[in-house]
């Protein structure tokens, strides 16, 4: 099994390559083929499983294959229970994305809202985003989700667990009803199989 084998092209195959990655883990080799092929996924993964990779490689083939529909719009979308983790995958995302003309950007709560909006407003692709300080910028009209084409809930069972359900949904209220969406969580509590009951369309489901 290769990388290449799963449908990943030249630039994303030179940066996997760069980080000394040979072979896909047993979660990359299942979603990979399936989210480049469209699908919504639920995905029971903890952290150390390659889970980041595992969304991010797709995502960033989609968007590099497909033009967007219209300049300086958020085209995917992660949200993340706390501030460190979108630090964390923002910056997995931007190794992954290296060699892509891809404008990657993180947003979250306890950091002021001015650097954030200039950056909103300058033009981005994909967006890493904890659910409250988004919501503030969607309240003030700072960001729009109108574009996005692919929405992943990472860790979506401490998100739950945080008490961020509202603010989820009030999110995706502010997405297109034909995205792709993307779930994972350490867990699958009745919770969160209600969840991706409501949210996901007919989803490949991964547990690794
Ligand atoms: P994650 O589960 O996304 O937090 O990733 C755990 C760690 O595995 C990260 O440090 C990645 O750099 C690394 N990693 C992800 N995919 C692979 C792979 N296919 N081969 C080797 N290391 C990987």
């Amino acid at each position: 099994m290769s990388f290449e084998s799963l449908g990943l092209s030249g630039k994303l195959l030179r940066a996997i390559a760069d980080e000394g990655y040979e072979t896909p883990t047993p979660i990359q080799a299942e979603a990979i083929p399936a989210v480049l092929a469209g699908h919504d996924l639920l995905a029971s993964a903890q952290t150390g499983t390659g889970k980041t990779a595992s969304f991010t490689l797709p995502i960033l083939e989609r968007l590099n294959q497909t033009k967007p529909a219209r300049n300086r719009r958020i085209r995917a979308l992660v949200l993340t229970p706390t501030r460190e983790l979108a630090a964390q995958v923002e910056a997995s995302i931007k190794t992954y994305g290296k060699y892509m003309p891809l404008r990657i950007a993180s947003i979250y709560g306890g950091t002021r809202m001015g650097p954030q909006i200039a950056r909103l407003r300058k033009g981005v692709d994909v967006l890493v985003a904890t659910p409250g300080r988004l919501l503030d910028h969607l309240g003030q009209g700072t960001a729009d989700l109108a574009a996005v084409e692919t929405l992943v809930l990472d860790e979506a069972d401490r998100m739950l667990d945080m008490g961020f359900i509202h603010d989820i949904r009030k999110i995706i209220e502010h997405t297109r009803s034909d995205r792709q969406t993307l779930l994972f969580s350490a867990t699958f509590s009745r919770q969160i199989r209600k969840l991706a009951d409501d949210l996901l369309d007919n989803p490949k489901v991964i547990e690794v």
